[in-house]
């Protein structure tokens, strides 16, 4: 694909986002400053722009723009915030966060995966972000708390010790594993968590297939 070629599927991914209700310009405007095609293979490189996850080492997959785009845009995040995000893969959500937060504390449990996020990022001269390989089902205690949280591997359910490190008033964005009715395959659902004082608000969001998180960190790679 030639870079013209790069520009106008950009163009068309972003408008694509806006007809499907986000609107957000700062949030658009990081998606268009983002290289999606530099945290995917070269094989993939053509569909870098299509609104699809496409399959990155480690048997992961680089979620789709609109799905990264809309748990983004529930997560309401702004310029002072501190975020932990569950998931690198390949560091794209990380990418598109940390244009628009103070600092991104990001975990993966596969080191591969953690340090080739971390080299595409600093290519883009992303300075605010730290990766590190762990589980993320323990969260980050030593710099907790965050004022926003986002998972980006399904959970069977909330995992408690990141409810814990959410700041008062913060926000968690999850998929959380659901259950169809007629038991017609795995799916979950968004979930956007609100911490108040003791206790937790949750809403449930729209339905989505992510990849299982896993507890403890890789042994393989
Ligand atoms: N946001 C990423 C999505 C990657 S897929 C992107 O757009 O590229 C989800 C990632 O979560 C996978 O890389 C998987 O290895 C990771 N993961 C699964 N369980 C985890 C856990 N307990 N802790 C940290 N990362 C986990």
């Amino acid at each position: 694909m030639t870079s013209e070629d790069i520009d106008y599927k950009k163009i068309e991914l972003i408008m694509d986002l806006r007809n499907r209700g986000i609107v957000d310009r700062k949030l658009l405007s990081a998606i268009e400053r983002i290289p999606r095609e530099i945290f995917i293979a070269d094989a993939f490189a053509g569909q870098a722009y299509a609104d699809q996850s496409l399959p990155i080492e480690c048997g992961q997959t680089i979620s789709q723009p609109y799905i990264v785009a809309y748990m983004t845009s529930k997560l309401e995040v702004d310029d002072r915030h501190k975020v932990l995000e569950i998931g690198t893969g390949s560091g794209y959500q990380t990418a598109v966060l940390a244009k628009l937060c103070r600092r991104v504390y990001t975990i993966e449990r596969y080191r591969t995966l953690s340090r080739q996020a971390q080299e595409h990022l600093d290519s883009l001269r992303i300075a605010n972000v730290t990766a590190m390989a762990g589980d993320g089902y323990k969260g980050w205690p030593q710099q907790a708390p965050f004022d926003r949280i986002i998972v980006t591997a399904a959970a069977p359910e909330i995992p408690q010790a990141l409810v814990d490190q959410l700041k008062e008033g913060g926000i968690m964005v999850l998929p959380v594993d659901a259950e169809r009715e007629d038991f017609s395959g795995k799916y979950q659902k968004i979930i956007r968590l609100t911490k108040h004082g003791e206790g937790v608000e949750t809403e449930k969001l729209i339905d989505v297939r992510f990849v299982p998180m896993v507890a403890g960190v890789a042994k393989e790679l």
